[in-house]
């Protein structure tokens, strides 16, 4: 059974009883991630859950996932984006090195203090935002300024391929 998301939580112990929690936090709670949308209306639907590795390592892991409105670098108008970030935290307490641990693990230190697990959550909804976001170019409100090469250079270069448009180069056939 989850329970709803606290606010604070004491994350070893937590570890140790194999805790699943489950609930929705909107996004006007998000202070720091609202900083960077068009908008805090909506929620995320948050599942954690937090356990032992075989090796008796404590981490905290779930996802989070919902719609934002993101403004477009090019037009400043929102665009509506799924947004959903999955995540692993190895839990290390505080003082305990943290070599030996491969760079792709991310840790987070535990302190004899409750942690505010909203915000750990909210970091990882931050870190997972794509840095320029825009509208396709027929979409988009300011698409007349791209007809000049020299308002808007290279801004299409800049952007990241989506994962179909990657696809799309593979000859599935071969
Ligand atoms: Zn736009």
């Amino acid at each position: 059974m989850s329970e709803a998301i606290p606010e604070y939580i004491d994350l070893i112990q937590a570890a140790r009883k194999g805790c699943e929690f489950q609930g929705i936090i909107n996004v006007d709670r998000l202070q720091r991630l609202s900083h960077y949308l068009a908008g805090n209306e909506g929620g995320f639907d948050v599942k954690v859950s937090f356990g032992m590795d075989d090796d008796n390592t404590p981490y905290m892991k779930g996802s989070a996932s919902g719609q934002i409105r993101i403004p477009c670098q090019r037009c400043m108008e929102p665009i509506l984006r799924d947004h959903e970030v999955l995540f692993k935290l190895v839990l290390v307490a505080s003082g305990h090195q943290t070599e030996g641990i491969p760079d792709d693990i991310d840790t987070i230190i535990v302190t004899g203090e409750p942690a505010a697990l909203i915000n750990i959550i909210e970091d990882e909804l931050i870190l997972g935002l794509s840095i320029v976001e825009m509208h396709k170019p027929e979409e988009c409100n300011a698409s007349g300024f791209l007809l000049d090469k020299r308002a808007v250079p290279d801004s299409e270069a800049d952007r990241k391929p989506g994962p179909f448009e990657v696809l799309k180069d593979f000859n599935i056939d071969s």
